[in-house]
């Protein structure tokens, strides 16, 4: 047994996570090697005023700091639902229209358990590409798009090795690329967003309006109860993951297009559905990833697990 020690010792301490979505607020202390070590999760009272959802990130934060091993975090990284302004601090989550210009990082860092830390804020989906580019799908990977597909669909850029959050930390925001001219208005203010047909929001409404009808036993009609059905065969509900998918698709090859990459890792809670979104999205990059230097694009699920957007949060403070 060799006791010659041939890597560089990681630093210590331990790192405090939110990731902040239009549905759940999720905290966490993560470890160096990307393990979540305790986690506390609030659903986010999304259509309440700003100062409510702040609310929910103290009770949070309150919960998380009350843990012990509190004493050895030395960093706290955000990952919030964008758009985001990294330069300012601040965040106006389309889905949290509580928040416009929200000074995130100042009303953070003023709470009594986070005082001098340092805090760093990143939009959902750099946080996931920072998390796979650290401890997940995209560890070997040069270059890749991670996309966050959930309430909404959100994205990162992996490039030339490196986390690319671009200026305001918005690169990569794939939900809201157009992939249809004539498409349904985006709360964004532009149509046909990536995000109105991709999103499980929008599968959800899709299935519905096609005529789909939720299992009579629980009647939940959100995107899981959809693939539910799927699963069972349901042609309506198939119909609904494959119109997602093909928008997935469409979004994935326009950025591998343009970017030249070869990888795309898929996360976020619909994603959870697994080779029902996966499948027909390989399928469809075969149409629309066409020219030869980005045919196939491949396709990877999330290395993170559920806990990628906490993974990821935290990997923004070591990126
Ligand atoms: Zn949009």
């Amino acid at each position: 047994m060799s006791a010659v020690v041939t890597s560089t010792p990681e630093p210590a301490g331990l790192i405090a996570a939110l990731d902040i979505g239009g549905t759940k607020i999720a905290g966490a202390l993560v470890d160096r090697q990307g393990t979540v070590l305790h986690r506390v999760q609030r659903l986010t009272p999304a259509q309440e005023p700003g100062e409510a959802v702040l609310l929910t990130i103290h009770q949070v934060l309150g919960r998380l700091s009350a843990v012990p091993r509190w004493q050895q975090v030395r960093a706290l990284g955000i990952g919030c639902a964008g758009p985001v302004d990294i330069a300012r601090g601040t965040v106006s989550p389309v889905n949290i229209p509580g928040w416009r210009d929200f000074p995130l990082v100042a009303r953070v860092a003023a709470d009594p358990a986070v005082a001098g830390l340092p805090v760093v804020l990143g939009g959902d989906g750099v946080a996931m590409a920072a998390g796979e580019r650290w401890r997940g799908a995209a560890r070997d990977a040069v270059s890749a798009l991670c996309l966050v597909v959930s309430t909404g669909v959100g994205a990162g850029l992996v490039l030339d090795g490196a986390v690319h959050p671009g200026p305001s930390g918005n690169a990569g925001h794939l939900g809201h690329l157009s992939v249809d001219l004539d498409g349904e208005p985006c709360p964004c203010g532009s149509r046909g967003c990536l995000e109105m047909l991709a999103s499980g929001t929008a599968i959800a409404r899709q299935a519905l309006r096609s005529g789909w009808q939720p299992a009579a036993r629980g009647g939940a009609a959100d995107a899981a109860a959809v693939a539910e059905s799927a699963r069972q065969g349901d042609s309506l509900a198939l119909a609904a993951y494959d119109r997602a998918a093909r928008a997935l698709a469409a979004g994935i090859a326009a950025t591998a297009t343009l970017l030249d990459l070869r990888l795309a890792v898929v996360g976020g809670g619909v994603a959870q559905a697994g080779e029902l979104l996966l499948a027909p999205l390989r399928r469809h990059l075969h149409t629309y990833a066409a020219l030869p230097y980005v045919h196939p694009v491949e396709v990877r699920r999330t290395g993170l697990g559920p806990d990628a957007g906490l993974i990821g949060a935290a990997a923004l403070t070591v990126s």
